[in-house]
């Protein structure tokens, strides 16, 4: 695949205030409940996209990371404020307000907590079962330090998509993830939960762009498969602020459609791969069009 290294032009997104007022409302009950959402806290470029289609990813367990990965702008600290006991309940109740069908739910890390925040986590997946029943849920969890009862205690509370991001190939993990986090435990996570629960979608995310190799590239969408992950998302990587690592080279939109037929070859069920593609990006809509339907 060709190389880029000056900002190209496919990179430019739709900026939220030229959007509607979907936007407007979804920005109201997030402010007005106290809630986060990674599209603002990560500053993802498809937020006037995103939120105008009605799809929104909920931030849980704070807004505050005790990791430093150092591709990310969530704020980190080691000592991050206490859990909202509410915050389950707040979620719910904006979620059986918000006429969605799927929601995406994430988190910080939060390895201050015993259980990881697992337990709280769980119980915001299964207010919003009791709530809206129908709803789809995904969750992008971390990696719980390795601890397998956080992991089981997720896979198992009725969530459709269990999501967790490689981020990038082994070779690059420590040089872009926090030192907590690896490439193989991260396997051991997709592994076990879909040995728990063979129901559950299992997904990851790879960021590109960062200096990979093509066949580090192929190589790590092997070990997912290998893991038994169905879903796929490839994106750019897009440096947040200059205190972030920089952007290794910009890889064209063929390129990433050339990974898209790579991905379907080996057998996973759905691909999104394009510049601004991000873990969460239409995600509703594939889940919708091709398991449930
Ligand atoms: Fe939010 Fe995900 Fe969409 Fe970005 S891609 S705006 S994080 S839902
Ligand atoms: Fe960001 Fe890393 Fe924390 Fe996830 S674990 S929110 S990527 S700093």
């Amino acid at each position: 695949p060709s190389q880029k290294t000056s900002k190209p032009s496919w990179l430019k997104a739709v900026a939220p205030e030229s959007v509607h007022s979907r936007f407007r409302e979804l920005k109201e009950t997030v402010t007005e409940l106290g809630l986060h959402t990674v599209c603002e806290e990560a500053q993802c470029p498809n937020i006037g996209e995103c939120w105008n289609g009605g799809t929104a990813t909920v931030m849980l367990l704070g807004d505050t990371c005790t990791r430093g990965c150092r591709f990310c702008a969530v704020k980190t600290d080691s000592k991050p404020p206490p859990l909202d006991p509410l915050e389950p309940f707040k979620v719910a109740q904006a979620l059986a307000n918000w006429n969605l069908d799927y929601v995406v739910l994430t988190s910080v890390d939060r390895d201050d907590l015993q259980d990881g925040g697992a337990d709280h986590f769980a119980r915001t997946v299964e207010l919003i079962k009791l709530v809206k029943p129908k709803m789809l849920v995904e969750c992008l969890v971390g990696d719980f330090n390795g601890n397998l009862e956080s992991v089981e205690r997720l896979a198992t509370c009725g969530m459709e998509v269990f999501a967790h991001n490689l981020e990038t190939v082994a070779r690059l993990q420590k040089y872009v993830r926090d030192r907590r986090a690896n490439y193989q435990q991260s396997l051991a996570i997709l592994k076990v939960a879909k040995d728990l629960n063979p129901t559950l979608i299992t997904k990851s995310s790879i960021m590109l762009g960062l200096g990979e190799t093509v066949m580090e590239v192929r190589q790590t969408m092997l070990d997912l498969r290998s893991v038994g992950v169905e879903a796929l998302t490839l994106g750019q990587y897009l440096r947040p602020t200059p205190q972030h690592l920089s952007v290794v080279e910009y890889i064209t939109p063929e390129s990433f459609e050339q990974w898209k037929e790579i991905g379907r070859e080996m057998g996973f069920l759905y691909v999104a791969s394009g510049p601004l593609v991000r873990s969460s990006y239409k995600a509703g809509e594939y889940y919708m069009k091709n398991i449930v339907e």
